[in-house]
């Protein structure tokens, strides 16, 4: 495989292990704990991150966002803390931007303090906003765009550009995005984490986590990680693998019907507002269209008031009403009652999380299907 080949090529074929002994089309599973040393550069074990499956889907993904190498977790938060922990001591501090996955943002409040690692939440998403927080002992900025629940974009290139300068570190949790829609490697930020959970497995039956980036990024990573654990089954990164071959077609459909459904709600009365990068009205419409190559498979809108929120939500009876996000199937939730209700109300009015809003993933169903689901639960759900 040459690294330079077609994206939708690599999704297929890249790290892909060959059946040697049979010669079968796909690759084979190694769920082996134990392997030979005795002549080997390397000790194999499954927690090292390095048996043949891990190392093969690793490679798939690295290539996917342009990265030298990859790591391959049991799930998108033990990416996200292998990643900080890794590079961070006591009496270091991170720059967080505010609306960040809920999972992060308690991880940080939690865990940081314990450590005696310092963080601060930025004010707003501009780089002046990081710039301004950025202390001495700052070693960092870690960001998430587009942002969780309201689809905020940040500038890539002004947030790598500005850490250059402060000589720190940048990390991004891509995860909403998938490595279909940005490459942040591409715009200098040097680590970029995925919840393999959503966009990667697309089917809502795997919980993955992957980080990349460049080889002495990984070495870090690595040291740490071989402490932490968190690495992930050879059956369930062999499924991961599967899932990825299927990530540009199903991703490109998603695109096009959060699109749809973005532009449709638009036009109705009966929601007030709504959110989507793709929206020639959405605030960083332009930006997006910079540094994406799609606008997502996510969005959300807020409800007219006099529609009731959770009435509408159970009287939907294709799109389920269930936690997480980028399945094939289209799902939906409220940010309040879910994702973002360990917030404090004043943190959630601080992000525009409402109780009229709802999150939207757009699965591959047909869009006329989803409308007609939408406008039926509409009816029977005035308050
Ligand atoms: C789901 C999610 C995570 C956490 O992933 P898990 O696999 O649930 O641990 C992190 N970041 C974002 C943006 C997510 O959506």
């Amino acid at each position: 495989m040459k690294d330079k080949a077609d994206f939708r090529t690599l999704c297929v074929h890249a790290g892909e292990l060959n059946d040697t002994q049979y010669g079968g089309a796909i690759s084979p599973i190694y769920p082996s704990t134990s392997y030979g040393f005795i002549d080997q550069d390397i000790n194999q074990y499954p927690r090292y991150f390095n048996t043949p499956n891990q190392i093969g889907l690793a490679k798939k993904i690295a290539a996917l966002e342009g990265a030298e190498a990859g790591m391959i977790f049991g799930s998108g938060m033990s990416a996200v803390s292998n990643a900080l922990f890794s590079h961070l001591e006591a009496g270091d501090h991170v720059v967080f931007q505010d609306d960040l996955y809920g999972g992060t943002r308690n991880f940080i409040k939690q865990e940081f303090p314990k450590y005696g690692i310092e963080f601060s939440f930025t004010k707003g998403l501009t780089s002046d906003n990081f710039k301004i927080e950025i202390k001495k002992n700052t070693k960092g900025i870690f960001i998430e765009t587009p942002s969780n629940p309201t689809l905020k974009i940040i500038d890539l290139k002004a947030i790598s550009n500005l850490a250059k300068k402060a000589k720190l570190w940048t990390m991004i949790d891509n995860t909403f995005a998938s490595p279909v829609n940005q490459n942040p490697i591409n715009f200098g930020i040097d680590t970029v984490i995925h919840s393999a959970t959503k966009y990667l497995g697309g089917h809502s039956d795997i919980t993955a986590g992957v980080i990349l980036g460049s080889n002495k990024c990984m070495e870090l990573v690595f040291k740490s990680a071989k402490n932490f654990g968190g690495s992930l089954s050879d059956h369930t990164v062999w499924l991961l693998e599967r899932s990825v071959k299927t990530l540009f077609i199903r991703v490109k459909e998603q695109n096009k019907n959060a699109q749809k459904l973005a532009e449709f709600l638009d036009a109705e009365e009966w929601v007030t507002k709504v959110y989507y990068p793709g929206l020639a009205s959405h605030p960083d419409h332009a930006l997006a269209k910079r540094q994406m190559h799609g606008f997502g498979g996510m969005l959300s809108f807020n409800l007219a008031i006099p529609i009731d929120c959770k009435k509408f939500l159970l009287n939907l009876k294709l799109v389920k009403p269930v936690m997480s996000l980028a399945g094939v199937e289209s799902t939906a939730l409220s940010p309040r009652l879910t994702s973002h209700a360990l917030l404090t109300e004043a943190e959630r009015i601080n992000q525009g999380i409402t109780s009229q809003m709802i999150r939207f993933s757009s699965g591959i169903e047909a869009f006329s299907d989803v409308k007609s689901d939408l406008l039926n639960a509409l009816k029977m759900s005035r308050k």
